[in-house]
């Protein structure tokens, strides 16, 4: 017998292996195998069986069996399986991007020295000799540390901190002790106290159709959509605990886990050890730690980012989507582009669990889906504990642009007057503008020419603070120009806001206030957004101003007004979707005010088109409406949910081969089948990106002629050459991307 083996390295093909004859009953597929590859001993996985070799060339056997490592629970294995069908992707790149590289390896906690002042090191500091001064740095900067410090953190002080911390620590001067590293900067901190909490009734129903649910040990796909503040956490919360109870175990996905620490934190206070942490911060070393202790079932529940649905959780009995309207659910790159929310659904059918989505704007799919009753579909309707909605205003920043004749309008009368409002009665505000830099386009006022970035069809973002022109997609970055590079003139213009220049603006205005700016550039730091978040919640700022970031999960109680400098900025972008993400936008960032009933709120949303249906209803906090609206709309135009969407983008540095290509591609999937339409080839709206130019054809099927999505792959299989997709082939790639969250 012979065994397709995967390998956790950077290739996408299985290697093939001779199975000896003593170990064929053990080996099947998902075991866990050491292999001979190049000339070391590896451990692969298994994926296919096979009586006769598929490789011609010459095979080497299998070495052993890992036992140590349990197989992966079965829900886990055919919800790959179908990853890799679904969106063409070969298993081996599927297993790639759900194993964290070194999965194999025999690892233990990181773990660090740090280093203490003592009480005696702090009088030797009082009076200090004058001499060893890289002793005395190291001694000051302990004095002002508030806790212990990391050996390591003091390179920057000398160069030789191991050898002087050890002097320090002769003297009595300093402690030295070794901990564990602290994977997650959520440890920095106690998670928050638990809170006794009796459901409402309306929550008591919601939570009440899901336990009910679990208990079945079917699958049940339930949409959970309430306003925001009306507890859905605290129903995901008991519905967990109420699972746990019962020996299964719970996945909870958030959209970005950096960014949504207080969900994390909640279940960290609730379920304390049992909960391991998923994401992006960890390092190759914790993710391979955290993977072996979850196949040795050492957790119960694991919250984490799109990838945590990876996690080998055995006996699976409920998986959250939190906000599953979020794009960040939907890999762009690499292969495979999944959606962490539909193959959730897939993974909760084969485990027999529950699958609870929640969302305040779900997205249009989930909703409809909700309507056709494919998912029980469950409301919460009122804020926890009276707190009332908002009040929500728009302001026309066009008209009043021109009655004030104020060409570079920030803030509207309306919005400043609110802000300098809270700022007196010591309240708090937030403030979107989902832009970052100062201003995203700079240009000559005599010749027209605009920064475009070297590499993208992208126009360059001017920051401040850096003095630097920077490419947002592929972060290339160039020296602010003095002078047009095209004609000399002196004449530089910035067009439109980023939060950068609301920063500045509102420093100008408002001097006295304490403004916190949190987007991509203030929160590179590791901890830095929580510190940020840390410093809102203990009432040390005023005004937090930041992209998109701010705008979920946050619950202050403090904050009674939300402000949104311009609604408008993903309207016009190409993608069908826009007018959907702004409704989601705006309505999740006005939720952020008047968490609690003693403080009401209000959220002022500043426009360019207040008569636009996204702006409109998300000012109305008309979700009803929107949907309404906007399914009408994609029903006309034939767009999902009412089809099915395959984006074929093809790539290069060679304009005219990815166009040739592009042609070709449709020579070969015409004629079509019956209730699909192809759409291009056009120029992709950010047609070069990274110096690869970027062609694509739309495939729509319809969802009436073909529901399961069947006709369409089979269309792609057939017409599709193998080695287009993926690799480069003559210098053009092709990427195949079923149910595209982004057009761009
Ligand atoms: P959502 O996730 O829907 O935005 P949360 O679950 O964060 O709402 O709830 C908003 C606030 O109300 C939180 O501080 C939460 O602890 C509190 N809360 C919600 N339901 C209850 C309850 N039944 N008892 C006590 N506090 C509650
Ligand atoms: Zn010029
Ligand atoms: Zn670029």
């Amino acid at each position: 017998m012979y065994a397709q083996v995967i390998l956790p390295i950077s290739r996408y093909e299985s290697f093939t292996y001779r199975v000896p004859d003593g170990m064929e009953p053990s080996v099947q597929r998902g075991t866990f195998v050491a292999v001979p590859f190049r000339n070391r001993t590896a451990t692969g996985v298994v994926v296919s069986l096979h009586t006769r070799s598929p490789y011609s060339g010459k095979v080497r056997s299998l070495r052993g069996i890992k036992h140590e490592l349990s197989a992966l629970p079965q829900d886990l294995w055919t919800t790959l399986e179908w990853i890799s069908r679904y969106y063409f992707t070969p298993l081996g790149m599927v297993l790639k991007s759900a194993f964290p590289l070194g999965f194999a390896e025999t690892l233990s906690p990181l773990r660090e020295k740090v280093v203490r002042i003592t009480e005696p090191g702090r009088q030797a500091l009082a009076d200090w000799p004058g001499r060893a001064p890289a002793q005395r740095a190291i001694l000051e900067l302990l004095v002002t540390a508030e806790d212990s410090l990391p050996i390591a953190s003091l390179r920057e002080v000398t160069g030789q901190a191991t050898q002087v911390c050890q002097r320090l620590a002769s003297r009595g001067w300093v402690e030295i002790e070794e901990r564990e590293v602290a994977a997650d900067p959520f440890l920095l901190v106690p998670p928050p106290p638990l809170k006794q909490v009796s459901l409402t009734e309306e929550q008591r129903d919601a939570l009440e159709v899901v336990t009910r649910a679990a208990r079945t040990k079917a699958f049940a796909p339930v949409l959970l959509q309430g306003v925001t503040g009306s507890g859905k956490t605290e129903i995901y919360l008991q519905a967990a605990q109420e699972v746990l109870a019962d020996g299964g175990s719970v996945l909870v996905l958030v959209p970005e886990i950096a960014l949504t620490p207080q969900v994390a934190q909640r279940f960290r206070a609730a379920f304390g050890q049992r909960v391991a942490l998923w994401h992006s911060h960890l390092s190759r070393r914790e993710r391979a730690w955290t993977w072996q202790e979850l196949l040795k079932g050492s957790f119960s529940v694991v919250v984490g980012a799109r990838s945590a649905l990876f996690a080998p959780l055995p006996r699976l009995r409920l998986l959250i989507v939190d906000e599953e309207q979020e794009g960040s659910y939907k890999q762009e790159d690499p292969a495979p582009r999944y959606h962490a929310r539909d193959a959730a659904l897939i993974r909760g059918k084969h485990a027999g669990a529950v699958v609870l989505m929640t969302s305040a704007t779900p997205s249009v799919e989930s909703y409809f889906n909700a309507l056709m009753d494919r998912f029980t579909h469950v409301r919460l309707t009122k804020r926890f504990g009276g707190a009332v909605y908002p009040h929500v205003h728009l302001v026309d920043l066009k008209a009043e642009r021109q009655r004030r004749e104020e060409y570079r309008l920030i803030l509207s009368q309306t919005l400043e007057q609110a802000i300098r409002d809270r700022l007196e009665r010591r309240e708090q505000v937030i403030l979107l503008q989902n832009r970052r830099g100062f201003a995203p386009v700079v240009g000559c006022n005599d010749c027209g020419h605009a920064a475009n970035c070297p590499h993208c069809s992208v126009l360059m973002a001017y920051h401040k603070t850096s003095s630097r022109l920077i490419c947002h997609y592929c972060g290339t970055t160039t020296a602010a120009p003095e002078a047009c590079p095209q004609c000399g003139s002196p004449h530089i213009y910035l067009h439109g806001v980023g939060t950068e220049q609301v920063e500045e603006y509102l420093r100008e205005r408002l001097p006295t206030a304490r403004i916190r700016r949190m987007d991509t550039d203030t929160t590179r730091r590791r901890g830095a957004h929580h510190h940020i978040l840390q410093e809102f919640s203990e009432g040390k700022v005023d005004i937090l101003l930041g992209t998109q970031m701010i705008a979920k999960g946050l619950d202050f109680a403090n904050v009674t007004l939300v402000g949104v400098v311009n609604g408008d900025t993903a309207l016009f972008l190409p993608d069908f979707r826009a007018g959907e993400r702004t409704f989601q936008l705006v309505y999740q960032v006005c939720g952020r005010a008047g968490r609690r009933p003693d403080k009401p709120g209000e959220a002022i949303i500043q426009t360019n088109y207040p008569e636009d249906i996204a702006v409109k209803a998300a000012a109305r906090l008309d979700a009803h409406r929107f949907y309404n609206q906007i399914l009408a709309e994609r029903q006309t135009l034939r767009y999902p949910p009412f089809s099915r969407l395959v984006r074929l983008l093809l790539q290069g540095t060679h304009q005219d081969r990815g166009w040739a290509r592009s042609r070709e591609l449709r020579r070969r999937l015409t004629p079509l089948q019956k209730g699909m339409k192809l759409l291009g080839p056009a120029s992709a709206p950010y047609e070069r990106l990274k110096d690869h130019w970027r062609v694509h054809l739309l495939l729509k099927s319809s969802r009436e002629t073909d529901p399961s999505g069947q006709g369409l792959h089979q269309l792609l299989n057939q017409r599709i050459p193998r080695g287009w997709t993926e690799r480069s082939h003559q210098g053009v790639r092709l990427k195949v991307d079923v149910d595209p969250v982004s057009l761009l």
